[in-house]
């Protein structure tokens, strides 16, 4: 493979650029935040519970008793599954909204899906399937068949309840078990459960007035209807030729399906709030000379390079391995590091700081430069340019979607002034004081990643010992073990964004955390006991560690446009990445790894 080099950025005015950031950010804060957001519940429950992908069958409810229920069966459930295999816990079930694996992935199989991060740093259990990604970047079609690989390659199947949705959770002290109830009647005890969720779980709605008046077809991208637009996750939306169709929202989701909905639409109306920065999609098919050049253990050296650019800085010397946009601050800084003979800088974090703050500027204005350079209606161009620092909103990378602006049947309307969509009616949108007619609206609208833990989990009641609700012990911040088990609830463990190690592919976190969840259960079960719990001690201490090692990224984030990344700019918002440990994430494995070698698993207490 090719070295990767620095990309080409202009000069530009820093101080002038970022009074434009302040005064677009200020252009889109609401006061409501987070509570502008609708649930998908009541007449929206089917843009949750409703599977386009595959008839829901009758059966009985289940009533019965298992060791482990891991609730969730996307890439989080896989690996832990597959984790608690390794260990020889055996009984055990996987419970599963979907009619089948793969959470996100089988989930939204809207036009255009694929991921935009590394596949062979994101995609797990590579090296243990023996499946190497066709391509840089999957199409969602790949990660669906991967996720259904690793059950089939690991036998997890016969522990699928799927089409099953978990209502509510509750620890019975008496019989030291679990209590699940199900949308499908189930009563299921168990001694143990593994929250595997994952963040993108649950749609969520723009709370637009009036979105309950439309009397046309409306669906979330992560709910597609296939039905109604024709073709499938790959384009060809053969039945909306005639279809005068709107899509609220252009981040991820957004900008992937646009390109499609706008080659089969007769028009198309794209309500935008804020403009996504678009990176190049620059996909490559894998090399087989790459692959055969592969020694053990070069998956672990990507994932550490990729984790080296986004959450610390590459060393002198180090390359950049994944060469796309995530990594394009950090590999411009190292070049201009090596250029200045500057690297002393990273002794000095406040300078460091400073040094990449200028190639951030500098790659956002590549990037505006890009829509200038690509989009022909210089007007249309501009509302499409970005204004806001890398990583203020989750990057995109597409081919298509600026080319979009530049056919007859596309309009861009611009709904920032008004801090989004104005109104919903029966036949339309109303935009600037002008109704716009649709047969369908499209919501790219997103998921409750930081709304409240009530909406994200949509689990009630969820309560631990003497009838705790978790959503209360976590009220004022995250209180846990390790990221991974709290006080008062016994035999609970959480994977995903809760005062853990962050790192840049998800999956290899989920592995991290469910390494030490397989260990501690197997533990608990070799030594015949009825429950494991942590300490409020323990807990305690774990939150002053996080606390100390926490990083006070306030101004940055403050200063971001509003999204789910700072929580919609509310003042004491939660962060998406959960109150992180930020010790570093490797140094977190390490702390884990030392914890568990000693056998005296500190701070939990267990009671046979
Ligand atoms: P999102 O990033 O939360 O985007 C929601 C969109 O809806 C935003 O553009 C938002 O505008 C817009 N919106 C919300 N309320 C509005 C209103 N009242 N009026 C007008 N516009 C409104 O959701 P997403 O695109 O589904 O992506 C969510 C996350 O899922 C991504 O960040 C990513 O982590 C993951 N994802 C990944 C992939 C991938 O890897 N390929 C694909 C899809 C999703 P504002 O920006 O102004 O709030």
């Amino acid at each position: 493979m090719q070295p990767c080099a620095p990309s080409q950025t202009p000069e530009v005015d820093q101080e002038a650029l970022h009074r434009k950031y302040l005064l677009e950010r200020d252009k889109r804060l609401r006061s409501d935040g987070q509570q502008q957001y609708l649930e998908a519940d009541e007449e929206f429950e089917e843009f949750y519970t409703g599977d386009p992908h595959l008839p829901v069958e009758p059966r009985e409810p289940i009533i019965g008793e298992v060791e482990v229920v891991v609730l969730g069966g996307g890439f989080s459930g896989l690996i832990t599954a597959h984790r608690l295999q390794q260990q020889g816990v055996e009984d055990y079930k996987i419970i599963e909204l979907g009619g089948d694996f793969g959470g996100v992935w089988y989930w939204n199989r809207y036009p255009g899906i694929q991921i935009d991060s590394d596949a062979y740093c994101y995609l797990p259990l590579l090296e243990e399937t023996g499946y190497m990604p066709k391509e840089k970047f999957s199409k969602g079609d790949e990660c669906f068949e991967h996720a259904q690989r690793i059950g089939k390659h690991f036998g997890l199947y016969e522990h699928a309840i799927f089409h099953t949705l978990i209502r509510s959770l509750e620890w019975d002290e008496e019989i030291k078990r679990w209590r699940i109830s199900t949308n499908r009647g189930d009563e299921i005890l168990a001694r143990f459960v593994v929250m595997c969720q994952g963040p993108y779980n649950r749609p969520k709605l723009p709370g637009i007035p009036g979105i309950k008046d439309f009397k046309g077809h409306t669906f979330h991208t992560a709910r597609w209807d296939f039905d109604y637009t024709g073709g499938d996750l790959h384009g060809g939306l053969d039945k909306i030729g005639d279809k005068r169709i709107a899509i609220i929202g252009t981040g991820s989701s957004g900008i992937q399906a646009i390109p499609h909905l706008a080659r089969g639409a007769k028009h198309l109306t794209v309500f935008q709030r804020t403009p996504s920065y678009v990176f190049e999609r620059a996909n490559y098919p894998t090399d087989p000379e790459w692959v055969k050049s592969l020694t053990p253990g070069w998956r672990a050296e990507r994932q550490r390079n990729f984790h080296n650019a986004a959450f610390a800085f590459y060393n002198p010397g180090e390359p950049d391995l994944i060469c796309d946009g995530w990594t394009e601050v950090a590999r411009n800084l190292a070049a201009k590091l090596n250029e200045t003979n500057g690297w002393a800088a990273l002794a000095d974090p406040k300078k460091f700081l400073e040094l990449k703050e200028i190639e951030d500027y500098k790659a956002m204005e590549r990037l505006r430069q890009r829509v200038e350079a690509i989009v022909e209606d210089p007007e249309t161009a501009e509302k499409l340019k970005p204004y806001y620092r890398n990583m203020c909103k989750r990057p995109v990378f597409n081919d298509e979607f600026l080319p979009t602006f530049n056919r007859d049947n596309v309009t861009l309307i611009d709904v920032s002034e008004t801090k989004g969509v104005e109104r919903i009616t029966e036949k339309g949108i109303i935009a600037d004081g002008v109704e716009h007619e649709f047969d369908c609206i499209v919501f790219a609208s997103g998921f409750e990643i930081t709304t409240a833990l009530e909406r994200q989990f949509d689990i009630a009641p969820f309560t631990g010992r003497e009838g705790t609700s978790l959503y209360d012990h976590w009220g004022k911040g995250f209180r846990t073990l390790h990221g991974i088990m709290a006080h008062g609830f016994p035999n609970h463990f959480a994977t995903g964004f809760v005062q853990g190690g962050v790192t840049a592919a998800t999956t290899l976190m989920f592995e991290q955390q469910a390494d030490h969840i397989a260990y501690i259960i197997k533990e608990a079960q070799s030594r015949g006991v009825t429950h494991v719990e942590p300490t409020s001690e323990a807990e305690e201490g774990w939150v002053q560690t996080v606390r100390q090692y926490s990083v006070d990224n306030s101004t940055f984030t403050t200063e971001c446009t509003p999204g789910y990344y700072n929580s919609e700019g509310e003042p004491n918002g939660r962060s998406f990445l959960g109150d992180p440990f930020w010790g570093g994430f490797y140094e977190l494995t390490e702390l884990l790894e030392n914890w568990r070698s000693t056998g005296d698993l500190e701070g939990l207490v267990f009671e046979k």
